[in-house]
């Protein structure tokens, strides 16, 4: 079979493959991005909601995402695209919560949240929602996130693409082995080979399967999540930010025409990764009933929706045991590195590129919160305090 051959090869072109192969060539490397399906983000990354924050509970998670916000806000001068190109927004993120109980809770999270260096997220009382988000229900207590932004997944990862320019990328092109050579590493697919120096493995949700050869048993959880767009012209849904109901991790965002609501994964199942992705009879009605307490007038517009105008997607997200992505070189294995575990890759594929890039070029130093070795060492705690319905 034919093959090629460029310093870094990048397996999977989701929205962390392109950014690594965007980083690494700012890095000097030429790359190529082989991808199975017959386009590059169309898998995990188009399922996204897009939305963007800094408040994390924990710290490498900050730093990510504060690095990756501003490279947003700067988008102009760093990828050449116009914010609007990415349809990005800055409304804030709201967490809400009906119950009176939960007011002690929210301000000790805030506490812990700032901190971390988190110093855009007020605490609001229930007349300070009553007055800015006329939306809100029952809500009595809540936490006001004010770098909270939004995007357009498809859009990021084609600002991501469209900027490439020492990258070829090979499509239909499913990865079946990766071996050491004598001078690096060969990628054999379905369609040919690659031989490179180096290989990056961002498979997203398959990437257990291509790391386990190399005696990696990833600590990652893959588990499904769903969105469904529900039409609506109420005008403070419009202009409303982020809206999370803190009791169970329900949210929502609008968007062109209407909303986009979701539900949260917090439990423990992990499932084998798929093609696409089966969403339950249920779940909106469980979406529906989840949100209600802290957005009614959107509940009812969703019940009350022709079924036929409502559109479902849906997406495997991967979780490593302590919410941090992988990114760094795989141990034992010179030359074989992992971008995986992301969970919240669209708003993180700025940092994570970059601190791909600078792991493979050997700029990292020697700290890197996001390496394998916080496994070994021990040193990856569980954490409940990223994810909505856990407080994030
Ligand atoms: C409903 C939902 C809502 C979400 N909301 C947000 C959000 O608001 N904000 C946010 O930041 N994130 C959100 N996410 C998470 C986000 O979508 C993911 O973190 C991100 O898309 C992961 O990107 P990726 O490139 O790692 O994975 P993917 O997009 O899955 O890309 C991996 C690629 O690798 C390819 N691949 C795999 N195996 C092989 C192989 N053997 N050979 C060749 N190619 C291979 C796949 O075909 C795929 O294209 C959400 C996800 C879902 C499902």
């Amino acid at each position: 079979m034919a093959g090629t051959s460029s310093d870094v090869v990048v397996i999977g072109g989701g929205v962390i493959g392109v950014s690594s192969a965007w980083w690494l060539e700012q890095a000097g490397y030429s790359v190529t991005i082989v991808e199975r399906r017959h386009s590059l983000g169309s898998l995990t990354t188009p399922n996204a909601l897009g939305t963007i924050r800094t408040q994390y509970g924990t710290p490498s998670l900050v730093a990510l995402a504060q690095e990756s916000l501003e490279f947003y806000r700067d988008i102009d001068a760093r990828l050449g695209v116009k914010p609007s190109d990415i349809e990005f927004a800055n409304p804030g993120y709201v967490y809400l919560s009906d119950r009176a109980d939960d007011v002690d809770r929210l301000a000790e999270a805030l506490t812990m949240y700032q901190g971390l260096g988190v110093t855009s997220s007020e605490l609001l009382d229930e007349a300070d929602i009553r007055r800015r988000f006329p939306f809100a229900g029952d809500s009595v207590a809540g936490i006001f996130h004010r770098d909270g932004s939004f995007v357009n997944p498809a859009l990021v990862t084609g600002a991501w693409a469209g900027r490439l320019s020492n990258t070829t990328v090979l499509l239909d092109s499913g990865v079946n082995a990766i071996e050491p050579t004598s001078s690096g590493w060969r990628v054999s697919t379905d369609r040919g080979h690659v031989d490179a120096d180096a290989v990056v493995v961002a498979a997203g949700p398959y990437a257990a399967q291509l790391l386990s050869p190399f005696g990696v048993d990833l600590p990652v959880r893959v588990t499904p999540r769903y969105r469904v767009f529900i039409p609506d012209d109420d005008p403070d849904h419009k202009v409303a930010p982020l809206v999370i109901n803190v009791v169970n991790g329900s949210y929502w965002r609008p968007v062109p025409g209407g909303v986009w609501l979701s539900t949260a994964n917090v439990d423990d199942r992990t499932v084998e990764p798929q093609e696409s992705v089966e969403v339950p009879d249920d779940f909106l009605a469980t979406a529906i009933e989840e949100i209600r307490p802290v957005s009614p007038r959107l509940a009812a517009t969703a019940e009350a929706a022709d079924p036929a105008s409502l559109t479902y997607a849906g997406g495997f997200q991967s979780y490593p045991i302590d919410d941090v992505p992988i990114i760094g070189a795989v141990p034992g294995h010179e030359g074989l590195f992992a971008n995986v575990g992301h969970w919240a890759g669209i708003m993180l594929s700025p940092a994570s590129g970059r601190l791909l890039a600078d792991v493979v070029a050997g700029t990292s130093g020697t700290e890197n919160p996001c390496g394998f070795d916080r496994f070994t060492a021990g040193t990856a705690k569980r954490s409940s305090t990223n994810k909505f319905g856990g407080w994030g």
